[in-house]
């Protein structure tokens, strides 16, 4: 690829109109412009484009999403092996289901990935640290507190879009360990990790959703430890299925379902690590 140039009198449909390098086909071969076609500049063409670009890309969007789903471990495999062009990038997918989790949580109203101060304070691992080193910096009277306690939510609830994110390097390091007789590429666990985390968030936001759905249908609350306790039995259940199938898929070898299947109980310990950051991430800017 040369430097751009963009001679005026050149015609784009013998030299690429990006890169100048000459065409032998629809594509640049230096750049991979579409060569211009005479019809291009028209209005039609432009709204056939972007009704492509959601349909016909849909063969990109729709299917890596129903591989993601339906397939595990197809995408890894098929990001492995070098078969890229018709799915979406990993980080793309998984921008893409952040965005669905972020979008839908109000709606379903269940707290997972958006702890509040009270959930930091009780129930987690870390809880008894956090209550003994931060409760003494908290403010003594009780306004203090509540609008301290307020503004720490807020922040924890802006924080936690953008903080999901660290949980594929986190668990990417948990299968990295896993399967650390294969000498893989961390890259390949990375994007294993974006894959099943963008699963997760998917399955989260269906699961809860149906579930917070069918309570308020018979008036019951989500409130309840019982409940999480229950939701994240099935969600380790199915994150386990999914990383047994996906694993055998992508890493193969001797016990790979069964290391998959693990790996399922390191999500346990990724989500808390998430939390502790969104904690820390939450009292820092408060
Ligand atoms: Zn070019």
């Amino acid at each position: 690829m040369g430097t751009p140039s963009h001679p005026p009198q050149s015609d784009p449909t013998v030299h690429c109109a990006t890169c100048g390098a000459p065409l032998t086909g629809a594509w640049c071969a230096a750049c991979g412009e579409k060569r211009r076609e005479p019809g291009d500049l028209r209005l039609a063409h432009l709204i056939g484009g972007a009704v492509a670009a959601l349909t016909n890309a849909d063969g990109r969007l729709w299917g890596s999403l129903r591989a993601l789903v339906l397939q595990p471990g197809v995408l890894t495999a098929d990001w492995v092996a070098g078969r890229r062009r018709r799915r979406l990038e990993p980080v793309v997918l998984f921008l893409l289901c952040n965005a669905v989790f972020f979008l839908l949580q109000p709606l379903i109203g269940w707290n997972t990935l958006t702890t509040d101060w009270q959930t930091h304070m009780g129930g987690q691992g870390y809880s008894a640290l956090a209550r003994e080193w931060f409760l003494p910096l908290m403010p003594r009277e009780r306004e203090a507190l509540e609008a301290y306690i307020a503004a720490f939510n807020a922040h924890a609830s802006t924080r936690a879009n953008g903080l999901v994110i660290v949980m594929a390097p986190l668990f990417a390091l948990a299968s990295w360990l896993m399967f650390l007789p294969q000498r893989r590429e961390f890259a390949v666990h990375l994007v294993f990790a974006l894959h099943f985390v963008a699963f997760w968030l998917l399955w989260m936001t269906a699961s809860l959703g149906v579930v917070a759905g069918a309570l308020r249908g018979f008036g019951w609350s989500v409130d309840d430890a019982a409940l999480d306790d229950a939701m994240t039995l099935v969600m380790v259940a199915v994150s386990g299925a999914w990383l047994a199938l996906a694993a055998r898929r992508v890493f193969g070898g001797r016990l790979a379902a069964l290391r998959g299947a693990l790996l399922a109980l390191a999500m346990i310990v990724v989500l808390q690590a998430y939390r502790v950051f969104l904690f820390l991430a939450a009292f820092a800017t408060t």
